[in-house]
């Protein structure tokens, strides 16, 4: 079962909810948890989680080489190239590889086998687990590299296990990194907070969701800063409100020291399990 944690706005909380409810599950289930830091720009879930990790490897995307000595000039490439990473420099083509999305179609449609490919590494991928035995596995993104979609991609092949219940930390926004975490996803909760910026946010990514089909609620946190920003956008989309944490200073000191919610706040087990039960609920699954 994949359950991603998403937010249209970043800074909400999103790392916060999704490691508590890993940590949490990990200790109250039967079944396998394991939390996959999909966001590749800035993983941060390693800071709470502290996990021990024992394999690490490279994503790449596989770029395309030319044959000077096979290749006809034709252009089909160009052509075919719906990212316009090729651009011809006299008769042979050249790549822009910052523009290259490693999807194969030039090499497949070039007529005379002219493009190999080579791969490109583009970030890393890590796995492992945490001293209470919850897995873990991150994506991240080499600085300067443009496309953080394929390292997701790339993490969730060889991470996601359909025996295990994974909790995907997405990236913010609703830009094609969140999509890629929300493909083949069983439920998405969705992290926001009482503020213009963050209703904002949540419309998009309720619209990304109501578009992708996946089943998804509302968890507000600092949900104290203003009262009824968000509930009318819920009611009127028919989303559920799974749960509500007021802010307080003394937690956001301590979640800033690598503190775990669950930690800090005890009393918020119940009600995340609550949520947990709830996600059940509305994607019709059972688990003990
Ligand atoms: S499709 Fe093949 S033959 Fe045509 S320009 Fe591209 S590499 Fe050369
Ligand atoms: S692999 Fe795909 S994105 Fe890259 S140059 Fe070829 S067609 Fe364009």
């Amino acid at each position: 079962m994949n359950i991603v944690v998403a937010s249209g706005k970043g800074g909400t909380g999103k790392t916060t909810i999704a490691t508590s409810l890993a940590m949490l599950l990990n200790e109250h289930i039967s079944k396998p948890v394991k939390i996959v830091d999909s966001d590749v720009e800035a993983p941060n879930a390693h800071l709470v989680l502290k996990p021990q990790i024992n394999q690490t490897r490279d994503a790449s995307i596989a770029l395309p080489v030319f044959s000077a000595d096979i290749c006809t000039g034709c252009k089909i490439c160009v052509d075919v190239c719906r990212y316009h990473a090729i651009v011809m420099t006299g008769e042979i083509p050249y790549v822009m590889e910052q523009l290259c999305h490693g999807c194969g179609s030039c090499t497949l449609q070039c007529p005379v086998n002219a493009i190999t490919e080579e791969a490109h590494a583009i970030g890393q991928l890590s796995m492992g687990s945490t001293q209470a035995g919850l897995g873990f596995a991150k994506g991240e993104l080499t600085i300067s590299e443009p496309m953080s979609a394929p390292v997701i991609r790339q993490l969730k092949q060889w991470q996601l296990d359909a025996d295990s219940i994974n909790i995907l930390d997405a990236p913010p926004g609703a830009s094609c990194p969140v999509v890629e975490t929300l493909r083949r996803a069983d439920f998405a909760l969705l992290v926001t907070e009482p503020t213009p910026f963050g209703l904002h946010d949540l419309k998009q990514i309720i619209q990304l969701v109501q578009l992708m089909k996946i089943p998804h609620a509302v968890i507000i946190n600092r949900s104290n800063l203003a009262k009824n920003i968000i509930e009318p956008i819920c009611k009127a989309n028919r989303i559920p409100i799974l749960l509500r944490i007021p802010f307080d200073k003394i937690t956001a000191e301590q979640l800033s020291t690598g503190k775990a919610l669950i930690e800090i706040r005890p009393n918020l087990i119940d009600e995340l399990r609550q949520v947990f039960q709830s996600i059940l609920k509305l994607t019709g699954q059972e688990i003990e």
